[in-house]
């Protein structure tokens, strides 16, 4: 069936020809404008724009080959289809209509089946051809916002480039098995070698081995629960330095072939750390001799008796106080007094293993307790350690020094776990040191019951410093 409404205009001279025509297409459901005079088919065209249109040839002011050239040569008409209906039927004549822009050529006496027919056909085309035409335009619209879309795209991807590399950061793109996908940022310092030669590496590969499981852990692990984790690791840059970095690791996508991707932020935080490290000393060490001072040595053998107690572990204490210090200040000065504490704390330092903890307890007065040790052990300990202070001798601006150590040890002994704590077991070697010095200094005494017994002395005389202290 015909498409209804289409609109088609008809131009003939003679009447009889319009109305026949007329009358054949409006049967057919067509819409049709009449014309007899060329020079009025452009602006009617231009105006309306049919979807055909039927043009006689000859026509009184301008024929109508010349009508069609002038409708093919207006943008607005030219690509509304014309078909030629003429008398004139030779080769030429229908050559000419064609160079004029025709479609088609029908020849008078009109066929009302054919030209139908060419109607038909035409205005088909021309519907496909407007369909063809809209289509087209929704692709060029499509496709210029795509172009939009890119540009903005690729702006923001410039800007994030730019922020990524303000940024005091390094940031990593990795897979599950840990290869370096992406390096984005300027700090190319930090890296543990040229970004180039990571790219497409493994970073178990390019790190040392202890950093690269850790961090390949902490990814498995964001990849697993989607939760971001936050690492401090140590690392050797390309500048040969030795630096400490905090990496942030956050999900980047699951679905991906390898196993899913993650964004690790690695910043530098050495100086952060070398000042948590130097406040951290300050708190625990003492100042002068770098060994535990009394507070924290105190804090850490709480936790040491209370584990003795607990299962039942052996454990000794030894108190270390240098013989007649005072004289070694008076005769050599107060810095060659320091000299002499500091080379005592490390030739103790020497005489211990790795457990055992050191601390000041006071002025000349040292303080070690000796997991696992019992009273034997102890006493071997105490014995090593004086004899060895014994052959210390310190070079120094006023000559060489020697001092003696007169010590006191204790043992947590079994009988006595339950009511002992940590004040009672220092009590105990602070008595056994009170009888060393009773006993004329540079020796060892201890808490066990088969030695001497140990003297009763009053706390608060054990309290007081040792030359005011009289018996
Ligand atoms: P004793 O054999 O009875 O222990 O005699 P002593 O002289 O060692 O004991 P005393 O307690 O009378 O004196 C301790 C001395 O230790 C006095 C003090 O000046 C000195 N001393 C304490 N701390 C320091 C220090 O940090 N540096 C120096 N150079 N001397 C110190
Ligand atoms: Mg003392
Ligand atoms: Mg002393």
């Amino acid at each position: 069936m015909t498409p209804k409404q289409d609109l088609i205009l008809i131009v003939d001279d003679h009447e009889e020809n319009l109305l026949l025509l007329d009358r054949i297409l409006v049967n057919q459901g067509y819409l049709v404008m009449k014309t007899m005079h060329g020079e009025k088919v452009e602006p009617l065209a231009e105006r309306y724009l049919p979807q055909l249109i039927l043009l006689d040839i000859q026509l009184p002011v301008m024929d109508g080959y010349e009508v069609c050239r002038r409708l093919k040569a207006n943008p607005q008409t030219a690509c509304i289809p014309v078909i030629f209906i003429s008398a004139l039927d030779s080769e030429e004549d229908r050559v000419k209509g064609f160079e004029a822009g025709g479609v088609d050529y029908i020849s008078k006496p009109i066929q009302i089946a054919e030209t139908l027919a060419r109607v038909h056909t035409h205005v088909t085309l021309r519907q496909l051809q407007e369909q063809l035409g809209s289509t087209n335009r929704e692709l060029v619209d499509r496709i210029s916002d795509l172009t939009l879309s890119q540009i903005k795209l690729h702006d923001r991807e410039g800007k994030l480039q730019a922020i990524v590399s303000a940024l005091p950061h390094l940031t990593f793109i990795h897979d599950a098995e840990g290869h370096y996908l992406e390096i984005l940022g300027d700090k190319v310092d930090l890296l543990a070698m040229r970004r180039t030669d990571m790219l497409g590496r493994r970073l178990q590969d390019v790190l040392p081995p202890q950093t690269g499981a850790l961090i390949m852990e902490a990814i498995q692990a964001v990849l697993m629960t989607g939760e971001s984790k936050v690492i401090e690791y140590q690392l050797p840059v390309v500048s040969g330095r030795e630096l400490w970095f905090e990496g942030r690791i956050a999900l980047l996508d699951r679905d991906q072939p390898a196993g899913g991707r993650v964004v690790f932020v690695a910043s530098e935080i050495t100086e952060r750390v070398e000042l948590y490290q130097k406040v951290n000393a300050l708190a625990t060490q003492d100042p002068l001799t770098d060994c535990f001072n009394r507070r924290h040595f105190l804090h850490l053998a709480e936790k040491e008796i209370q584990r003795a107690i607990r299962y039942d572990r052996s454990l000794s204490l030894l108190i270390l106080d240098i013989d007649h210090f005072k004289q070694v200040n008076d005769l050599y000065g107060h810095p060659t007094g320091d000299l002499v504490l500091r080379s005592m704390v490390t030739e103790i330092q020497h005489n211990l293993r790795e457990v055992d903890i050191l601390g000041r307890y006071g002025g000349e007065e040292f303080i070690v307790l000796l997991p696992e040790t019992g009273m034997n052990g102890v006493r071997d300990v105490a014995e090593r350690l004086r004899q060895s202070i014994q052959n210390l001798v310190v070079d120094t601006r006023q000559g060489s020094v020697a001092v003696t150590v007169s010590i006191g040890a204790a043992c947590l002994r079994a009988l006595e776990r339950q009511r002992m704590n940590l004040e009672a077991f220092i009590d105990e070697a602070d008595r056994a040191l009170y009888l060393a010095k009773e006993h004329g200094r540079n020796c060892v005494r201890d808490n066990h019951p088969t030695s001497i017994a140990l003297p009763v002395v009053p706390k608060e005389i054990l309290r007081l410093p040792r030359d005011k202290r009289t018996a």
